[in-house]
């Protein structure tokens, strides 16, 4: 059984390592990966290929720093003549990118059934092109594997029990990193003492959403949040390539010291002793809850609504009072007792035993 699987950028990366990890188990599945190039820095990329064992891919495309259509389109391009030339079985996507989107409609048009992990979220807000992506690979797709009931939900009030797919409720296969990396991450990760920092006595904070670096007001109010926050509490915002470039562009000021992105080990070992995460990041709001650690998601909705309605992930939008507010009211409160959202840590093996159910 061959599987394509496309990659892009930094939290495919990581949710492919634990799928890679499980197919490595079967000699009957070849996976074959394609790069597309979307997040090419060192430090956005390679870093996972090596701390998180993922196969080496076999085709780069250095697809990057284009227009979204004009991105997706030579994606498209250059993956078709792949799939011609390798003639898989399935074509594996994971989550919303350009590079999920481009995967699958290459794909689709030459009949290769497709496995989209990370199905059926929505944040129902067709501004967001993650939102777009998101659609339109779980039309096309033939496998997909949900890591919540919400997303079975709403694939099922857009009518996908009527369509030709089939829908698993598979959990998250980010838990099955967490899990599996913070081992590994308690051993191997310096962070802590490379920043002087002590448990529980920092916020970790990223900003990427175009929502939020695209408007400058946003931005704008986030950066004030952190700044009044910096003089109660240690900060570390490891900055995105995009939000550094706007921020030195239009001259933000900082009050505080950011760093480079890390790599992953050391994330989980930031993530899990903060004090509280702030982010407009998907991947976070789930890393936060799995270690027992609030969030504060500066967004004005979330995908992962359960984490709202368990009391563990708080929405604030980009407003300074509300950041500034929902930081102090985190401080005061102990972390909800939510176990067991999004699965036991062994979603890759199910899903990978429901793609060998296909041979
Ligand atoms: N991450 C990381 N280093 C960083 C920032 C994030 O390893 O400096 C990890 C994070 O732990 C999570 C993933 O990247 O697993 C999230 O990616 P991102 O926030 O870029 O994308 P999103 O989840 O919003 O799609």
């Amino acid at each position: 059984m061959k599987i394509l699987t496309i990659l892009g950028a930094r939290p495919q990366f990581i949710k492919a390592s634990a799928l890679s990890r499980e197919f490595k188990k079967y000699p009957e599945i070849i996976e074959i990966i394609i790069h597309t190039g979307q997040h090419f820095d060192k430090n956005m990329s390679e870093v996972f290929f090596t701390e998180m064992n993922i196969p080496i891919p076999k085709y780069n495309l250095n697809i990057n720093g284009l227009s979204h259509g004009a991105m997706t389109g030579q994606m498209i391009q250059e993956i078709e003549k792949i799939i011609l030339l390798e003639k898989p079985d399935f074509i594996l996507v994971y989550g919303d990118t350009n590079s999920t989107l481009a995967g699958a409609l290459a794909a689709a048009k030459l009949n290769i059934k497709i496995i989209h992990v990370e199905a059926g979220l929505r944040s129902f807000n067709m501004n967001m092109p993650e939102e777009i992506n998101r659609i339109l690979t779980d039309r096309l797709s033939y496998l997909l594997f949900c890591p919540t009931e919400s997303a079975v939900n709403n694939l099922n009030i857009e009518g996908f029990n009527n369509f030709k797919c089939k829908v698993f409720i598979s959990g998250d296969v980010m838990k099955d990193n967490a899990l599996y990396f913070s081992k590994i991450a308690e051993k191997k990760s310096t962070i802590l003492s490379r920043l002087n920092l002590n448990s529980k006595n920092y916020l970790l904070c990223t900003i990427h959403r175009a929502e939020n670096t695209d408007k400058l007001e946003n931005l704008k109010q986030i950066t004030k949040a952190l700044n009044k926050l910096s003089n109660d509490f240690e900060i570390i915002l490891p900055l995105h390539p995009r939000t550094k470039n706007i921020i030195e562009s239009n001259k933000l000021k900082i009050n505080f010291h950011t760093i480079e992105p890390v790599g992953y080990l050391d994330m989980l070992q930031l993530i899990k002793y903060s004090n509280i995460v702030l982010t407009d990041s998907g991947g976070l709001q789930k890393e936060a809850y799995f270690f027992n650690t609030f969030c504060i998601t500066m967004r004005d909705e979330t995908e992962w609504t359960e984490l709202i309605e368990n009391g563990c992930n708080i929405l604030t939008g980009a407003n300074s009072e509300k950041i500034i507010s929902s930081v102090q009211d985190c401080s005061k409160k102990t972390f909800p007792n939510s176990s067991g959202l999004y699965g036991n840590g062994n979603s890759a093996e199910y899903i990978c035993n429901k793609i060998l159910l296909e041979k």
